[in-house]
């Protein structure tokens, strides 16, 4: 018994003095008594941020460079904190990866067209949203599949880990689901006719569709059927930087900021800024 105890008392240990080895994203040291992510902006002046590289308009890798609305968010909430876009490291995620990224401290921010629920919860915490879109399909220019009840015995694309993929296997089981890991990859084989649509959101779609490479070959359906409240992602008992994060939304909602984000990536669509509605924002675990 004394044994149990005394090495679940060192392996604690090991694994507190783990964490502050790996740099952690508790790190303070500012004397500020903020701990989280507030402490580590205001400590380090950096952070390190998860943003998706495959999705035009919202996140997009070149080279070393990241851009898209998503990205634009991200700016915003660090310099807010306190840390310039120049010391952002931002990290590639996937949809599968972005919990455990926050929980392992491998981030400290997920900006990744997250879409806040309560599975999602149980493990992190959300500020935001920031953005509401709808699960979609992007289906070949010609196609005539109307919505998801006329899935069944066609093929599908989506992502593991994402929520239109689990939409898809809990109310369209008939339907014939690939999952790969992130959604540039269901792409080529729309545009080959080896699946008959993608599945995720329609802002996202809607970035594939208008690339160069395929415009005009694949329509977005356009009648969306879910609600997807795209949230950021941080620690779950971080309840202080989230509570941080939404203020610097609404802050960026009233000064324009929010509005300049959209306007230089989303919004050269054409497409108007969306209002965001901070009456919504997440109570960020309190109950
Ligand atoms: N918003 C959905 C989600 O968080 C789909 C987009 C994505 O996979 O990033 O799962």
């Amino acid at each position: 018994m004394r044994i149990k105890r005394v090495a679940a008392v060192a392996a604690a240990a090991t694994l507190a003095l783990g964490m502050t080895a790996c740099g952690g994203d508790d790190g303070d040291g500012s004397g500020s008594g903020s701990k989280g992510l507030v402490g580590k902006a205001q400590s380090q002046k950096k952070l390190v941020i998860g943003v998706k590289a495959d999705q035009p308009g919202l996140g997009l890798q070149t080279g070393s460079t990241y851009e898209g609305f998503d990205v634009e968010i991200a700016k915003i909430i660090a310099k807010g904190l306190g840390v310039e876009a120049a010391n952002i490291e931002w990290k590639t995620t996937v949809s599968a990866n972005r919990e455990p990224f926050i929980q392992q401290g491998t981030v400290d921010l997920v900006v990744a067209t997250y879409t806040i629920n309560d599975e999602r919860k149980q493990k992190i915490n959300f500020a935001g949203p920031y953005f509401i879109a709808g699960q979609d399909l992007l289906v070949k220019a010609d196609s005539t599949l109307a919505g998801p009840e006329a899935l069944d015995g066609k093929t599908v694309c989506s992502v593991t880990g994402s929520t239109p993929a689990k939409r898809i296997q809990q109310e369209h089981p008939k339907a014939d689901l690939q999952q790969f890991d992130s959604y540039s990859k269901c792409l080529p084989l729309l545009e080959n006719g080896k699946v008959d649509a993608v599945t995720t959101d329609d802002i996202i779609l809607a970035g594939y569709a208008a690339q160069t490479q395929y415009v005009g070959k694949f329509k977005v359906v356009g009648k969306p059927f879910s609600s997807e409240p795209y949230g950021i992602g941080l620690k779950k008992d971080d309840k202080e930087g989230c509570e941080k994060v939404n203020e610097i939304l609404k802050a960026a909602a009233s000064d324009g900021t929010y509005k300049t984000a959209w306007d230089s990536t989303l919004g050269k669509s054409g497409k108007a800024a969306p209002e965001l509605d901070t009456t919504k924002l997440t109570n960020c675990g309190s109950v």
